[in-house]
């Protein structure tokens, strides 16, 4: 019996990931840590220090000091504040609304850590969410891709994993939806292929919001 579905946020429904993957990348770089943009998708979902922490290790052979840690954190945060506010993904309205006339709950379960946040949803998909069933990065201990953050979504929504199905696009957020034991759907949004997606242990992957938007009512889950 489905009663929620629970949405990651960048990269569903905001199309901000190019945004992330400019930032992250030539912030790096500026560091002399060289990181395509193509590994900030793989890494998608991991702590700032967890990121930067990779790369460290690969070019200096050695984890970040916290100092480096907050420099290329700040850096790349000022240079992501530079860029044009990320778009609604489409679809993600269609699709939410649709949810919505179901009467099924909707949940955010987001790495994020933006005060902001609600007022930004709203903005982009007013009436769908509401702040009791938000789980940010002050929700939780441990991000993605530990399941902690999908556990915690489904205690908002007081429901059993059975009962819930979670919209994801990045390899480590599969990874904590399907270790919460829960059904999930990989949209590809960005340009990793569709089989990172599945080996990350997505049921399904679609092409785009779009399209899961468009056959939303032909699926059985
Ligand atoms: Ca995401």
């Amino acid at each position: 019996m489905l009663k929620a579905i629970l949405f990651d946020m960048d990269g569903v429904l905001f199309d901000s990931m190019p945004n992330h993957a400019y930032a992250w990348s030539h912030a790096m770089t500026d560091f002399g840590l060289r990181m395509e943009p193509e590994e900030v998708y793989m890494n998608e979902g991991r702590t700032g220090k967890g990121t930067i922490n990779i790369l460290s290790n690969r070019f200096w052979g050695r984890d970040a000091t916290d100092d480096e840690v907050q420099q290329i954190y700040d850096a790349k945060s000022a240079l992501f504040n530079t860029l044009p506010e990320p778009k609604p993904m489409p679809g993600a309205l269609d699709l939410l609304n649709k949810v919505r006339a179901q009467g099924l709950m909707r949940v955010i379960v987001t790495g994020s850590a933006t005060h902001a946040l609600l007022d930004r949803v709203n903005a982009a998909f007013p009436d769908i969410f509401s702040p009791e069933l938000m789980v940010t990065a002050f929700d939780v201990r441990h991000g993605k891709p530990n399941p902690e953050p999908y556990l915690m979504g489904l205690r908002k929504a007081d429901i059993q994993p059975s009962e819930a199905i979670v919209v994801e696009n990045a390899p480590l957020g599969i990874q904590a939806a399907r270790a919460a034991g829960i059904f999930t759907i990989a949209v590809n949004t960005g340009p990793l292929p569709d089989s990172v997606l599945y080996e990350a242990g997505a049921n399904i992957v679609m092409p785009s919001m779009q399209h899961l938007a468009d056959h939303w009512e032909e699926k059985k889950y």
